[in-house]
């Protein structure tokens, strides 16, 4: 018995020793077989099934996917655009309604990690290019601005963390450049109106750029990072605060989903 024990023992060492410890799944634990060319080792498949990446047709504006348009019927209408534009990684699906709960108000520091590497597969896709080359080069990374009385309920800024992960990924500075002065209410139950309205007057723009980056304030790239484009309203708001601090500056959205 001792023996046929032992011997299974010697067996499991010799297999570790050959196949050595998958990594786990960040979000069931099972082990990952293979690693996939966006997440690496991070998601097990079945996971990764409920990320839907957005597709190679965008909308030129919100980064929306269209099959032929280039422009979508939203930002053909909007009135005031004050950002170039914006992109987002994935579809906000049901998979990533729950990524983001888990994140947001679950404070589950494992999902922040995961969707800041789908963040950066956004990044790479529409932004990575090198500065001589790209039409749209970007100096410096901010983020969305969160309330006092909000950031006490919830003990961290998820636009804020994304912002540093993507940061840290890229090596671009991050600045903070807003205020939030007014703590507007949860915004998914709100229509377009009403968030509108409820956005103005909610930023203000926070000097102190020279402290944080040595690019010239002429026709600085500014991208900033959120979880989800909705209606494009919050980056237009923000990027019109930003431009009142900064004129020259050319503000661009990305979001993990939209
Ligand atoms: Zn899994
Ligand atoms: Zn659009």
């Amino acid at each position: 018995m001792l023996t046929r024990e032992w011997l299974r023992g010697v067996g499991k060492a010799m297999v570790h020793m050959v196949y050595p410890e998958k990594e786990s799944c960040q979000l069931c634990g099972k082990p990952i077989r293979f690693p996939t060319e966006k997440l690496g080792t991070l998601l097990c498949e079945s996971c990764q099934s409920d990320i839907h990446w957005i597709g190679e047709h965008v909308c030129k504006v919100c980064g929306r996917e269209e099959n032929d348009k280039s422009l979508c019927g939203d930002c053909g209408y909007r009135s005031e655009r004050h950002f170039v534009f914006s992109r987002s990684a994935t579809h906000y699906n049901e998979g990533m309604k729950q990524l983001l709960y888990r994140y947001k108000y679950q404070g589950d520091r494992k999902v922040g990690k995961l969707l800041g590497a789908v963040l950066y597969q956004g990044w790479k896709k529409y932004y990575d290019l090198p500065k001589s080359i790209s039409k749209h080069p970007i100096h410096l990374l901010t983020f969305v601005p969160m309330h006092e009385e909000r950031l006490f309920e919830r003990s961290f800024n998820q636009s804020k963390e994304l912002a540093e992960e993507l940061s840290e990924k890229t090596g671009i500075p991050m600045a903070d450049l807003l205020i939030r002065v007014k703590a507007t209410d949860k915004q998914s139950k709100q229509g377009r109106e009403e968030r509108l309205r409820a956005l103005r007057g909610a930023f203000r723009y926070k000097p102190g750029l020279e402290v944080a980056t040595s690019v010239t304030t002429e026709s600085i790239g500014i991208l900033l990072v959120d979880d989800i484009y909705t209606t494009g309203a919050t980056l237009n708001e923000a990027a019109r605060v930003i431009r009142r601090g900064l004129p020259n500056a050319k503000v661009y959205g990305l979001t993990v989903s939209r």
